[in-house]
Formats: C-alpha cells, structure tokens, sequence
C-alpha cells in the first residue's frame, strides 16, 4: 500500500478495513509517507500556575492529518510507531520542531520563566545519544536544560533497562526537568519515584475528572499531592474541565492546572496572544 497512490481526498475518516489490510499495516505506512510531508504538527497545551494564574508551561501534543485517513489521534498512530524504528524518528522531529517553536516564542513574550513539556517514549532514551542529541538542540536554540521537561510514564521507568537507566541519569546531569506523566494509572510501585530524580508528577485525568460533587475522590487526590509535596515534587492535574475540579485541587495545593477550563491545545501562532491575555511574560 502506498498513500501516494491513494487517492487524493477520497477518504476523509479513518477507516480500519480501508484496502483490507490490517489497520497496523495501513498506519504504520501511510505514517512513513507523513514523515516527509507536511501531515504532522504539533499543538500546545498551556499549563496555568495555580498561585500566580500566569501561563508557566505549554505540553507539546502531537497531531496527524492524513491526506488519505483524514485526522489520526495520537493514542492510534503512537503505539504503532512503538512497534518500529519509526517512533526515533518522529521522537526527533517533535524534539527539534518544539524546541525552535519555544525559541521563536521568545519575541513575543518572555519565556526564561516558561517550561516546554515534551511527551517521550522508552524507546527514546534506549538510545545512548538521547541526552546529548538533546543538549544540542538546545544550544543551537539558545534554551536552558531547566526550561525543557520531558514526559515519561511509569511503564517506562517499570521496564528499566541499564539504557534508560544511563539516560536519565544524563539527562538529569544535563539538568532537564523530568515528570511523570498519567500518575496513578500504571504499576504504581511507587518505590521508583525515589529512585529516579523526578521533577513533575502528572495527576491523571483520570482522577480529575472524577473530582465532583458526587463521587467523593478528594481523600486519594489529595493523598497523592501530599506525597508529592513531601517528596519536593511539583505537581500537575490533567484534564481539568470544571471550575469545581479547579478549586478544589488548588486548595489541595495542587501547583498547576492543565485542561480544558484553561485551554484546550492550540496552534502555535495562537499561544503569544493567549499568554498575554493571561498577564504573563510581559516584559
Ligand atoms: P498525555 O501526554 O497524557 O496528554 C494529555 C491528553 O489529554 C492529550 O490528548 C490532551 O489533548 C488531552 N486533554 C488535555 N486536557 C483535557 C481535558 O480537559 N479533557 C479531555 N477530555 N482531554 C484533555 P492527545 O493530544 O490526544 O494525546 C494523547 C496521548 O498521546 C498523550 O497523552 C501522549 O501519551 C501521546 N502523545 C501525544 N503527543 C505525543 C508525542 O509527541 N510523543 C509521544 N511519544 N506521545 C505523544
Ligand atoms: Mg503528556
Ligand atoms: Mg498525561
Ligand atoms: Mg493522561
């Protein structure tokens, strides 16, 4: 199968049994095609300090539009560029096209108190070049290791292999930020939050969405931040939709809010005026 010779706009939604082939197959090569094309973008997320309401952090969240499967979600094509070699290569380009996006931000607003959020894959930090490959991005864009955070699960902290092992701990000698993304939801052995340096834990939507009036789950989110602050760790809630869930986790003493209350992911040339609008980086 190959999506150039599929033809152009005939097939808007992504269908599964398209040609008959199995859906990894058909992904997995028109995603090859898409690296050579303009059909992958990222968006941003902005991140709101809870204290100050200041615009602190943007998560880079990938997108594919596919000429010939219409818009992919990530949870669909990622899992499939972790079957291969593929995901390096995507990891890469949202690596350097976050970075130089982050840099080019930095003339409209001020970013040295700003932190790119940048979602990795295991297979990422298996490669014994991750941490200086990063390290040169940043000096070619002028940015701080302290202003770049990188999001790891706990799986892959789980499977630790001596790779990823040496990864982290260059890239905690290279002084990036590490957080642990989807808290709560894996193998939850918390012994490895000690023994990794992590910055960051990301509360899972998950449990923020079941912060209502009636399905009482404050006591376990607010047992997870209180963790969290004992262990020096800064602390991110996902998926906020209500103001409820807002004040609640700010009371709790949760840091940072992330979802859709603030802001759903945008397009880069739309985040300067966002954060403006927020009274931050007004310099
Ligand atoms: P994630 O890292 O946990 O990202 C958060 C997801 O929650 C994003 O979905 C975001 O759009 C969504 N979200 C944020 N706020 C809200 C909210 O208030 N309500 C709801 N319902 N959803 C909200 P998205 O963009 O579809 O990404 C899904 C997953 O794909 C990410 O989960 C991450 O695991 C993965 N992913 C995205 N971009 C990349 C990437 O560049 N590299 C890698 N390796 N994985 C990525
Ligand atoms: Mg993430
Ligand atoms: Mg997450
Ligand atoms: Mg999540």
């Amino acid at each position: 199968y190959d999506a150039k010779k599929a033809g152009k706009g005939q097939i808007r939604t992504f269908n599964p049994q398209m040609l008959g082939l199995p859906r990894e197959a058909i992904l997995d090569s028109a995603l090859r095609h898409a690296m050579h094309t303009d059909e992958l973008y990222l968006l941003y997320q902005p991140i709101v300090d809870v204290n100050s309401g200041e615009i602190r952090k943007f998560e880079a969240l990938i997108r594919w539009s596919s000429k010939t499967l219409g818009q992919v979600p990530p949870d669909q094509f990622i899992p499939i560029a972790e079957d291969s070699d593929l995901i390096l290569d995507i990891g890469d380009w949202v690596i350097a096209t976050a970075c130089a996006q982050f840099a080019e931000w930095s003339q409209h607003f001020d970013i040295r108190n700003c932190v790119m959020s940048i979602n990795i894959s295991a297979a990422q930090l298996m490669d014994s070049r991750f941490a200086g490959k990063l390290k040169a991005i940043l000096s070619t864009h002028g940015l701080q290791p302290s202003q770049i955070e990188l999001e790891l699960t706990e799986r892959v902290l789980i499977d630790d292999g001596d790779y990823v092992r040496r990864s982290l701990s260059d890239l905690n000698q290279l002084g990036v930020r590490i957080s642990l993304d989807d808290f709560g939801t894996g193998y939850s052995a918390l012994s490895y939050l000690t023994k990794f340096q992590i910055d960051t834990l990301k509360i899972d939507r998950s449990f923020v969405m079941r912060l209502t009036e009636h399905d009482k789950l404050e006591q376990l989110v607010s047992s997870i931040i209180m963790m969290g602050h004992k262990l020096g760790m800064s602390l991110v809630a996902e998926g906020v939709e209500t103001a409820y869930q807002a004040s609640t986790l700010s009371a709790m003493g949760c840091h940072f809010l992330q979802g859709y209350l603030i802001s759903k992911p945008i397009a880069a040339q739309d985040i300067p005026a966002f954060v403006l609008s927020h009274g931050s980086g007004t310099r």
